[in-house]
């Protein structure tokens, strides 16, 4: 098996001031390539703590180290010359490299109507033009370029891709370095894998662990993870084409065995609600208490969806619920505002006030406080209306304000999805 592993630097990122999307991003681009990430390590702008990560990696045995941040022009992005001295590569400036870098810098800076003193322009300019001696250049995304650094000849380790921080840098810059020499040869052996997914909702995670043991002898050669995320059992089955046969196996008994909770074989909860209003040409609106919006700000998450979504209202007071939705006063008298009827008239609201054929409407109890004996915390309601007739859903969801407002977003997404 071909190894990796994957050094982010930055302080922001060690303090969570930034949160790291180049560190996931890169270990499932590796999987994808079919190479195995050892670990993801976060560290600081210090020299040392980026030398300790490095040699950590030496030290498992990997293939390739992939770094992220630390290619700028400031005296805290050092990542250039840590990756030099590691790999015995001193650094030497590029003068090819430093004119293009500074043509860049200087489009930059008249675009933006910056001004800098051109002295400091000029050493931040040769500072990202200083490369290791004998590494291959990535050309700049942005104005930091990247690197693919080899050990020195006869040193042995790993090849050190060194990638700038700002993730859409990073990823633009990714292509060219697949594509550099040393990592083609360090990658060489890696096997292309095949990855399916399969999605269950309303399966326990050991239920399924207990199915997966059963079989488990017919399953050789699958590498299957199972992650329990928004009431999903996600499970991501990993395997050379060989084991193709297994694979199909193991799709047939939870096919089988799941039939009642088997929703997907591949695209999300929000792909399937995207498509089956999309395929059925159905537009969509929503009326939201307890949610707050939530459930439309999902929905208009997706690029499109405006061929669809037609709008939400956050009616939270009964006075909302009554004026801007059309819930009627003696409804919400009667019965409550948490309550099927209300649920049902949000619903209907949504759809009449919009012209949408579709109408949602979600009630209920977030808590922490307001619960009742007859109507405890994490009641909810929820009614969709269309053309084809209407679901309603009763539940009582478990946990904090937050987990009830998101678990009833998803209930509502499952309703939708059929
Ligand atoms: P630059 O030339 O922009 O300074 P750089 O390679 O030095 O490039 P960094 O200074 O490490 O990059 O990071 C620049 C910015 O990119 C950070 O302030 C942060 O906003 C973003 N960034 C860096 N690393 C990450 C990360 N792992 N995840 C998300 N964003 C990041
Ligand atoms: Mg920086």
């Amino acid at each position: 098996v071909t190894r990796a592993g994957i050094v982010v630097t930055g302080t922001e990122v060690l303090t969570g001031r930034v949160t790291d999307r180049n560190g996931p991003w890169l270990a499932e681009q590796l999987r994808q390539a079919g190479v195995d990430v050892s670990a993801v390590l976060v560290v600081g702008d210090r020299p040392d703590d980026m030398r300790g990560a490095l040699s950590y990696f030496a030290s498992a045995g990997v293939d390739l180290v992939v770094t992220s941040g630390g290619l700028g022009p400031t005296a805290d992005d050092l990542t250039a010359a840590v990756v030099g001295e590691v790999q015995g590569r001193p650094l030497d400036v590029d003068p090819e490299l430093e004119q293009r870098v500074g043509a860049v810098v200087e489009k930059l800076m008249s675009r933006r109507g910056w001004r800098a003193d051109p002295e400091a322009t000029a050493a931040g300019v040769r500072k990202q033009a200083q490369v290791p001696a004998g590494a291959t250049v990535l050309e700049p995304v942005g104005t930091a370029p990247g690197l693919v650094v080899p050990p020195a000849d006869g040193r042995g380790g790993p090849v050190v891709v060194v990638l700038p921080g700002p993730p859409s840098e990073l990823q633009g810059m990714w292509p060219a370095a697949l594509d550099a020499a040393p990592v083609r040869a360090a990658l060489a052996g890696a096997a292309e894998l095949r990855q399916e997914t399969v999605r269950l909702w309303g399966t326990l995670e050991a239920q399924l662990a207990a199915t997966l043991r059963e079989h488990d002898d017919e399953l050789a050669g699958l590498e299957i993870t199972t992650c329990l995320r928004e009431g999903e059992l996600e499970i991501v089955t990993r395997y050379a084409p060989g084991a193709q046969p297994a694979y199909d196996r193991l799709a047939a008994v939870l096919a089988e065995e799941y039939a009642a909770t088997l929703f997907s074989t591949g695209p999300t909860l929000d792909d399937l609600v995207a498509d089956a209003l999309r395929s059925q040409g159905l537009t969509i609106a929503t009326a939201e208490s307890c949610t707050g919006g939530l459930l439309v700000a999902r929905l208009i998450e997706r690029a499109g969806s405006s061929a669809w979504v037609l709008g939400g209202i956050t009616s939270y007071a009964n006075s909302a619920k009554e004026h801007l939705v059309g819930v009627p006063a003696g409804m919400l008298a009667e019965f409550g505002a948490v309550s099927p009827q209300v649920a049902l008239a949000l619903a209907e609201g949504a759809r009449e006030r919009f012209g949408a054929d579709v109408g949602v409407g979600i009630t209920g109890i977030a808590g922490p406080g307001g619960g009742s004996p007859d109507k405890p915390v994490g009641t909810v309601h929820l009614c969709a209306v269309g053309p084809s007739g209407q679901q309603a859903r009763s539940v009582r969801l478990p946990g904090s304000r937050t987990a009830v407002r998101e678990r009833s977003v998803v209930l509502a997404l499952h309703m939708l999805r059929q």
